[in-house]
């Protein structure tokens, strides 16, 4: 008995895990993302690999399905599988792959241009009330959630259809899955680009998960570790990613792009070894800090020059 491919979607309450199985070859693809993450790549880091792999595909559609799947295992984006699912289970027949690729671009296009306005000024720091900045964006317009089941978290992958396991191949391996505090949750099986973004949509939406720029890389991420994060965790050089190396940059960039705080932090520097020296004492100390700090504000704020305050700090 020929499976049919299929594709599904569940976010869990830490994961989005995305889940393509194919039947020709029987495996089963896995997405896994940090929650918040899936929309934040697609409105960031997709856009240029999207076009790519949907050229290849182009080239791939007469030679055959295996060529498609050995293309979607390498891709980033699951959105990606749609198309692949789609195509492969209409090859056989006959019918116009183009106008099925216009229609696919189009919606990505649609899905991301929504998604843009979502995370930059509907779940945003600045939101108030997200009821009302929903309806001053989409007036009344609700996301649709089609071909949404509420089922039991999956234990295994797609592998119900047959006597054969599926083997699962993993697009992202340093994940495992599975989140027992959430037993239930709603499964989508998207059947195009924008079923599944609407699905994605409300998730965010009723979960008001807050999005902001990373202040090292500038691109946006779910700030679902608690408010205060500023960093996202994507790659930033080598393997750290800007969470570990953001907080230490951006405050070593700031001191040296600033004369007044480097000149005060010089100046600490020389008074904090005279107690060493035994030309200082540490209340001496202590009462200078305290003035050099007043006076370094000052300067700051531009209450005294830069030129005064230097002076100051070389008596
Ligand atoms: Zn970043």
């Amino acid at each position: 008995m020929e499976t049919k491919s299929a594709f599904r979607v569940y976010v869990t309450q830490t994961q989005e895990i995305f889940e393509l199985l194919h039947s020709g070859t029987n495996t089963v693809l896995r997405w896994v993302f940090h929650y918040g993450e899936s929309l934040s790549f697609f409105v960031e880091d997709w856009e240029k690999e999207d076009e790519q792999i949907i050229k290849q595909i182009m080239e791939y559609i007469n030679q055959g399905t295996e060529y498609m799947m050995m293309t979607i295992q390498r891709v980033e984006n699951p959105f990606l599988c749609l198309l692949c699912m789609n195509l492969t289970s209409q090859l056989q027949s006959e019918y116009s792959w183009q106008s099925e690729i216009t229609d696919f671009c189009a919606q990505l296009q649609k899905a991301r241009e929504d998604a843009r306005i979502l995370l930059t000024e509907c779940l945003c720091e600045k939101t108030q009330s997200l009821y009302a900045r929903y309806r001053a964006l989409w007036k009344d317009k609700p996301p649709c959630l089609e071909h949404v089941c509420i089922m039991p978290i999956p234990a295994d992958p797609l592998n119900d259809s047959g006597d054969q396991p599926a083997t699962l191949l993993v697009a992202n391996p340093e994940f495992i899955c599975c989140d027992r505090k959430m037993p239930f949750c709603e499964i989508c099986y998207p059947e195009n680009v924008l079923t599944l973004y609407d699905y994605l949509k409300s998730v965010y939406l009723r979960r008001a998960v807050q999005f902001k720029r990373c202040r090292l890389c500038g691109k946006l991420f779910a700030a679902v570790d608690g408010t205060r994060t500023k960093y996202c965790s994507r790659k930033y050089s080598g393997n750290k990613v800007c969470r570990d190396i953001g907080a230490s940059r951006v405050y070593q960039k700031k001191i040296l792009s600033d004369p007044i705080t480097r000149a005060y932090n010089r100046a600490y520097k020389t008074h904090n070894a005279r107690i060493r020296y035994g030309t200082m004492t540490k209340e001496e100390f202590r009462t200078w800090v305290a003035e050099a700090k007043h006076l370094r504000d000052a300067c700051l704020s531009g209450n005294i020059t830069l030129d005064g305050f230097m002076d100051w700090l070389k008596q």
